[in-house]
C-alpha cells in the first residue's frame, strides 16, 4: 500500500459527501469485497448495480437485503454508462484495473477496492445517523485506526441525532421567518440541539420534542433551567457513561467535587462555567447548604446545571438532600448514575462481590456517619455472610476491625483496602479483618480508599497486592 500522504499537515484528499440518490452506482466483482462494498452502499439510497459472471453466496445475499440489481454478465466498459461511482472489487488487479479505466473514461470516479493506488477517491469508515453522515478517513495509513475511531464517534452520536436533524429541517424556514437576525438564531439553534428539544428526541419523544421547540421559538424557553446530577465514575475517564458525556456536554455550569479528576470535570463544553465545591482534606469547601443554594440559585437563572459527583451520586453523595431542595424549589432535576467505589474497587482486584455459596448479600456501608459513630447496623449483615463494601472508612479502620472482631466476626476474614481504584495510581492492599487496624500506619495512602471486608474477597486476584499489615519484609499479603 502506498498512502498518498504528505509529511506536513496538508490532507492529500478533500472530504466530500457525493450526491448519489436514485443514481446508479456500479460495483465489479463478485466475492467477499464486492459483497462488503453493497453493504455500505446499502446505507445510501443509490441505485445499486453489481456486475459480477459468477455472483459468491455472500455476494447474492447481500444485493438481495441491497435491493440491488444484479447483472450476469464479465464486465465492459459500458456497465459503467451514466453510474455516478464505480468499485472495481473483483480481486485482480488487471480486472480492477480495467474496470477503473473504463470509469476513467467516462469521467466517472473509481475507486479500487485495497488497491490506493488505483483509486480516485477514498471511502471513509461510515458512521450513519441520516442525515447527519460521519467518515473518517487515514488516506490508506491505518483502516484499522479509522474503525477505531468510527466505533468511538458511533458511540458518542446518539441514534437519535438523525432524529434530531429532521426535526431541525422541519423548522429551519420558520426559523428564519420568524428569527431575523442571525445572533437570535444561533442562540435558537444552539438551544435547539442541547435543551430539552435534544432530550425528550433522545428519549423518544418527539412531540413533546416538537412543543418544546415551538415553546422556545415563542421565546418562553428562557427561565426554564434544569439540574442534573450526575455521577462521575471512580475517576477513569472511560468508565463515565455516554449519557453522563453527553449531558456534560450541554452543561452551562459543572459544579463538581474535588474528588471527580479534572479530566472529567474538562470533557464539560470549553465556555461552561465550572465551580468546584471542594469537600477534600483542608481544602476550603463550600457547606452542603450553600452547594444547594448555589444550585438552585444557577437553574433558577435558567441554566443547566450538571452537579458532578464522583461514582454514583445516589451513594453517599447527599444526592437525597439536593434532589429535595430542588423540588422543592420547583425545578427540573434528574439523575446519572455511576460506576460506584465499590464497583470499581471490587473490578480492580476481580473480586467477586457475591458469590454462590459464600456470600449472597453486599452492603454499601459507611464508616463515617452524621454523628461521627462508624458501623452502626451493619454489623449483623457482616455476621450474616455478606460482602461489605465501607466507604469514608480509612480513619475509623482500626475500630470497624475492633468492632467487628468483637462482635465474633472471625479474625482471618479476608480484607481488601483499593486505593484510588481505577486511576493510574491504584493501589490495591490485602490482608485479614485483624491487620486491618494498620491501615492508618499507611502513611503514604492519601487517596480515597474503599474497604472490602468478607469470604468472597478471598477469592479475588490479590496475588500482587500489598500487605495490610506494616511491612516487614517482602511478606505478600495473604497469598499465606
Ligand atoms: N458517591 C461516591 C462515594 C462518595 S463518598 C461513590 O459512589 O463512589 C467518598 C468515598 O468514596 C471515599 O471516602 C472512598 O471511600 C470512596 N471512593 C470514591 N472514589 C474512590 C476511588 N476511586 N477509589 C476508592 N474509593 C473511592
Amino acid at each position: 500500500m502506498t498512502p498518498d500522504t504528505v509529511s506536513d499537515n496538508r490532507l492529500s484528499v478533500f472530504p466530500t459527501f457525493q450526491k448519489v440518490a436514485g443514481r446508479r452506482v456500479v460495483v465489479a466483482g463478485g466475492g467477499e469485497e464486492a459483497a462488503a462494498k453493497v453493504r455500505l452502499l446499502s446505507e445510501t439510497s443509490a441505485k445499486i448495480v453489481v456486475v459480477a459472471e459468477t455472483p459468491g453466496p455472500a455476494l447474492l445475499r447481500a444485493a438481495e437485503k441491497a435491493g440491488a440489481e444484479i447483472v450476469r454478465e464479465s464486465f465492459r466498459a459500458e456497465h459503467v454508462k451514466g453510474a455516478a461511482l464505480v468499485f472495481a472489487a473483483s480481486g485482480e488487479e488487471a480486472r480492477d484495473r480495467a474496470v477503473v479505466e473504463a470509469g476513467r473514461a467516462e469521467g466517472i470516479p473509481s475507486n479500487a477496492v485495497d488497491r490506493p493506488e488505483l483509486c480516485d477517491f477514498y471511502v471513509g469508515a461510515l458512521v450513519n445517523r441520516a442525515p447527519v453522515a460521519v467518515a473518517i478517513t487515514s488516506t490508506g495509513v491505518g483502516p484499522v485506526l479509522a474503525r477505531h475511531i468510527r466505533a468511538r464517534i458511533e458511540a458518542m452520536l446518539p441514534r437519535e441525532t438523525g432524529e434530531l436533524a429532521r426535526l431541525a429541517e422541519s423548522f429551519r424556514e420558520t426559523v428564519s421567518r420568524v428569527l431575523k437576525d442571525g445572533i437570535s438564531r444561533r442562540r435558537f439553534w444552539a438551544k435547539f440541539f442541547s435543551g430539552p428539544v435534544s432530550d425528550n428526541v433522545q428519549s423518544g419523544r418527539i412531540d413533546a420534542a416538537r412543543a418544546e421547540a415551538q415553546r422556545l421559538l415563542n421565546g418562553e424557553q428562557d427561565g426554564r433551567g434544569f439540574v442534573w446530577l450526575v455521577g462521575a465514575g471512580p475517576g477513569a475517564e472511560d468508565l463515565l457513561t455516554l449519557r453522563a458525556q453527553r449531558v456534560l456536554q450541554e452543561a452551562d455550569v459543572i459544579v463538581h467535587d474535588a474528588l471527580v479528576p479534572e479530566a472529567v470535570v474538562s470533557m464539560g463544553r470549553r465556555d461552561a462555567a465550572r465551580i468546584s465545591v471542594g469537600k477534600r482534606k483542608g481544602a476550603h469547601s463550600a457547606s452542603q447548604d450553600e452547594i444547594n443554594a448555589l444550585l438552585v440559585r444557577e437553574a433558577s437563572a435558567g441554566r443547566r446545571v450538571v452537579r458532578l459527583k464522583a461514582g454514583d451520586p445516589l451513594v453517599f453523595g447527599r444526592a437525597g438532600e439536593e434532589l429535595a431542595v430542588l423540588r422543592k424549589a420547583g425545578i427540573g432535576c434528574g439523575v446519572v448514575p455511576g460506576v460506584t467505589a465499590a464497583v470499581a474497587a471490587a473490578a480492580s482486584a476481580q473480586i467477586p462481590l457475591t458469590l454462590r455459596g459464600v456470600a449472597s448479600q453486599l452492603v454499601f456501608a459507611t464508616g463515617h456517619d452524621r454523628d461521627e459513630e462508624t458501623l452502626p447496623a451493619w454489623i449483623d449483615l457482616a455476621l450474616k455472610g455478606s460482602t461489605v463494601a465501607v466507604y469514608m472508612g480509612r480513619s475509623v479502620a482500626a475500630r470497624v476491625s475492633a468492632r467487628l472482631i468483637g462482635a465474633g466476626l472471625a479474625a482471618g476474614t479476608p480484607v481488601a483496602v483499593v486505593e484510588n481504584a481505577s486511576r493510574a495510581d491504584e493501589t490495591v492492599f490485602a490482608g485479614t479483618l485483624d491487620e486491618l487496624r494498620h491501615l492508618e500506619s499507611h502513611k503514604d495512602v492519601d487517596g480515597p480508599v474503599l474497604i472490602l471486608i468478607g469470604d468472597a474477597v478471598g477469592h479475588g486476584a490479590l496475588q500482587g497486592a500489598l500487605p495490610l499489615a506494616p511491612c516487614t519484609s517482602s511478606n505478600s499479603a495473604y497469598a499465606a
